[in-house]
């Protein structure tokens, strides 16, 4: 084998989890490649239009998450990429990649990797692209596929869905363009009896909001009047978008597949599929129907529909919905979050009035629960991670954990985690947890 392909450490997947992963691995001092599938970085943050960062501050507004997560954040804000926590796909693709390379981190793009296997030397990767197959050999192996492939090939248990095995349902996000912010907000002020969010005072300053951060969901009476006039065919009774940096443009997240299993390639295409379908029955709705959207157009549509869930990988500990709503804290914690359960029906039903009612799931007010290292581990595998959105965790535990600052919150530990390993010799198992959570806090994290 070319030992110019030999690692300390490969990172599976180039979303935001598996950009921190590779970046704190090569800041740590490991030499370290990151193989992505895609020809760009990101993930569903990027491929899937994915928008805003979700929540990392508790409900008293203090800020749970920093270190990496915070530096993407400055260099994105610098670039002009975000507004709050709303950012500009494309300044993220750029940023993400520059980041990687300049933490010393080789990249290798259009690379799907298919399985490991571990011997005594080490790690391999089994990798296929146009340059055909290949392997990649590592001491330390971090899989941020968001489905755990890498970890299920070397034997990883794992767990999908809800009790009836239903995993979350997929969206299809896309953007829209050409929306007049004044006239959509003035009209959501006026009909909060129509609006789930947000119910706006009747002295609300339109031009000044127009110009900030929005999200909007509603329009209970506008979808009805479409749906008995034939012109609206989406899962749900209402639509819900957020405002993008660039004024007049905005991201819907509305369409809801269900049934689909993200690791099937036959229910990805009906995904695709069914997801455009829905988009079309929106764009066309919102411009006929709704005042703001008059001259709007669709701008783009996702490279990949989102998909919320696929396999969690069972670890040493298992995340669950009890450690969200108790605020539990854990020795080894990683990440603090207050992100609630945020689980979308499985069977595609879409966003509906009756939801919109129920009690968020969620730690007390001002608090935070954190998202322990074990999790990471995958139960009975040496030398291996997970980092993102395939971690250990009940379904409902995903639910809350899964967003994009969490995702990189993990992924840091995870990069950090396996320099420690190769430094001292020892397992993945049995690193000094004091020592990574110091280490974490060098780099700036709240652990
Ligand atoms: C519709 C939807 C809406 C959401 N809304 C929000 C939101 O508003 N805010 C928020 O913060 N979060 C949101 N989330 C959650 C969040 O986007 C994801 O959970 C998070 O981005 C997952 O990051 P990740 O790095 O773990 O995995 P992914 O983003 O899935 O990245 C995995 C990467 O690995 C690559 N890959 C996969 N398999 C392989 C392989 N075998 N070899 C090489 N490369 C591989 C993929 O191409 C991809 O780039 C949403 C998710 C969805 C689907």
């Amino acid at each position: 084998m070319d030992k110019t392909k030999e690692y300390d450490v490969i990172v599976a997947g180039g979303g935001m989890a598996g950009c921190a992963a590779a970046i704190a691995s090569a800041e740590s001092g490991c030499k370290t490649l990151l193989i992505e599938n895609f020809g760009f970085l990101g993930g569903w943050g990027t491929a899937a239009l994915v928008n805003p960062f979700m929540f990392h501050w508790a409900s008293d507004g203090k800020i749970l998450i920093k270190g990496l997560f915070e530096k993407i954040n400055n260099a994105m804000d610098s670039a002009g990429g975000m507004l709050a926590n709303t950012f500009d796909t494309e300044a993220l693709i750029y940023l993400l990649q520059e980041m990687v390379l300049a933490s010393g981190a080789e990249l290798r793009f259009h690379t799907l990797c298919e399985k490991a296997n571990t011997s005594e030397d080490g790690i391999f990767v089994h990798a296929i692209s146009k340059s055909g197959d290949q392997v990649f050999q590592c001491k330390r192996l971090i899989d941020c596929s968001g489905d755990g492939d890498l970890a299920v090939s070397l034997g990883a248990k794992y767990e999908s869905g809800n009790s009836k095995g239903l995993p979350q349902a997929a969206t299809l996000m896309f953007d829209v363009g050409g929306v007049n912010p004044e006239k959509l907000l003035s009209y959501v002020k006026d009909r909060p009896d129509q609006m789930r969010f947000p119910k706006l005072p009747k002295d609300v300053d339109i031009a000044k909001l127009a110009n900030e951060v929005y999200s909007v969901a509603g329009y209970y009476d506008l979808i009805e009047k479409a749906k008995q006039a034939g012109d609206y065919d989406v899962p749900g009774d209402m639509i819900f978008f957020n405002c993008r940096p660039h004024k007049g443009e905005v991201t819907f997240n509305t369409t809801h597949i269900g049934n689909i299993d993200g690791t099937n390639a036959d229910d990805l295409t009906r995904g695709e599929i069914e997801g455009r379908r829905q988009m079309m029955s929106v764009v066309r709705f919102v411009k006929k129907y709704v005042p703001g959207f008059e001259n709007s157009y669709l701008l783009r549509s996702a490279a990949h529909i989102g998909i919320r869930e696929t396999r969690r990988i069972v670890g040493d500990y298992k995340f669950c919905g009890s450690d969200v709503t108790s605020a539990r804290k854990f020795d080894d914690g990683i990440c603090r979050l207050a992100y609630p359960i945020d689980i979308h029906s499985g069977e595609g039903e879409g966003y509906t009035k009756e939801e919109a009612v129920k009690v968020e799931r969620i730690p007390p007010h001002g608090d935070w629960y954190e998202i322990p290292y074990r999790c990471l581990i995958p139960k009975g595998i040496d030398g291996v991670l997970v980092a993102g959105r395939c971690v250990s965790s009940t379904q409902e535990g995903n639910g809350a954990i899964r967003i994009m600052p969490s995702c990189v919150a993990m992924g840091e530990a995870a990069g950090v985690a396996v320099s420690l390993s190769l430094k001292h010799e020892v397992s993945l198992r049995d690193i000094d947890i004091k020592e990574l959570k110091n280490t974490l806090r060098r780099r700036g994290a709240l652990v």
